[in-house]
């Protein structure tokens, strides 16, 4: 296993300190431009959605790959953007997990600096404490306990399950300490590399941001405006929180398709299974959805706290409706 392929492990952290570099002649001799550079291309990957490969060849080459991960962090940081730190953690597991594909002998070194202690020649045995840890932010049910052969403690798992458990360790793993605290000074040396950046951050911005159509999105309830919120930063939203927001938006007559959009943003988007989650509230089955009303919202914890015409109305829709007329100018007379 080659450390500098895997840079968020303790083994890579370590072989960083021993190398004794300063964070300020990594800013700024000429000698570690490389570094740098590289540095910029991994968030870019990250913002285009993948972190191109490198193939390092030299020792010097190594050691520039490994540096430029601490590096990148510094630049995530001084970016402090929410949707780029989530980006830049999947994109960093990613290639993480590209490299695995290629890894022999390493890969139960690699699991077990990541937490996972796999048994066996594959399929392995991983203990179901490990597991849980692993898997819990994997969203698609093949990863639920209750759905895993159990036995004795131990959950069996492929290799590819296995790679994938790893995968999503790595994210946890980079994820973890940021936004670094960085000091400003240390930002505004790195602006060459940062301008570029923000940017191409700015672009991704403003080709994701969703497209309401001709839905009011200044007339919904705070409700709705903090979920569509949450779902915009990548965060996973509660299966209650996740029905009351399709069968609102589904109720003001946007389409199946304008709905799923909006979920595309999470890192584990599983676009059939939101198709399939979303066609269903839609009344696919048969059952057109009602979106829950504000004492059911409140009873899940789905109401983040009532605005002066909240207290006025008991349902979400009805907020909706009020806004609408109230924000229609009459016509003259
Ligand atoms: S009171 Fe009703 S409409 Fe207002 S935020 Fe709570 S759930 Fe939404």
């Amino acid at each position: 296993m080659r450390i500098s392929d895997y840079p968020f492990t303790e083994d890579a952290a370590g072989a960083v300190r021993e190398a004794g570099y300063s964070l300020e002649s990594l800013l700024t001799r000429a000698s570690f431009k490389a570094v740098r550079s590289r540095a910029m291309r991994r968030v870019a990957g990250a913002l285009q959605g993948a972190i191109p490969e490198s193939c390092p060849q030299s020792q010097a080459e190594h050691l520039s790959e490994l540096l430029s991960y601490p590096l990148a962090r510094v630049m995530v940081s001084c970016l402090g953007d929410e949707i780029l730190l989530r980006r830049y953690a999947l994109a960093e597991a990613k290639l993480a997990f590209r490299r695995m594909q290629e890894e022999k002998d390493g890969l139960k070194a690699l699991a077990e600096d990541l937490g996972l202690h796999p048994q066996g020649p594959g399929p392995y045995k991983i203990h179901f404490s490990e597991y849980i840890r692993a898997a819990h932010g994997m969203k698609s049910p093949k990863w639920k306990l209750t759905n895993r052969d159990l036995s004795q403690g131990y959950l069996t798992v492929t290799e590819e399950e296995t790679k994938r458990l790893m995968e999503e360790a790595a994210r946890v793993r980079v994820l973890k300490g940021l936004p670094l605290p960085v000091d400003e000074r240390i930002c505004a040396s790195l602006e060459e590399y940062l301008q570029p950046l923000r940017e191409q951050l700015e672009a991704l911005k403003a080709r994701e941001r969703v497209d309401l159509g001709a839905v009011e999105e200044g007339a919904f309830p705070p409700c709705i405006k903090k979920m569509l919120s949450d779902v915009a930063r990548g965060v996973n939203l509660a299966h209650s929180a996740r029905f009351a927001l399709v069968s609102f938006l589904l109720h003001i007559n946007m389409t199946a398709d304008e709905v799923i959009s909006i979920f595309n943003t999470s890192p584990d988007f599983d676009s059939e299974r939101t198709r399939y989650q979303v066609e269903h509230i839609a009344g696919s089955s048969g059952t057109r959805y009602k979106p829950p009303a504000c004492s059911t919202m409140a009873t899940y914890g789905n109401c983040p706290g009532q605005d002066e015409l909240c207290r006025r109305i008991s349902h979400p829709l009805s907020y909706y409706q009020r806004r609408l007329d109230t924000s229609t100018p009459l016509p003259a007379q």
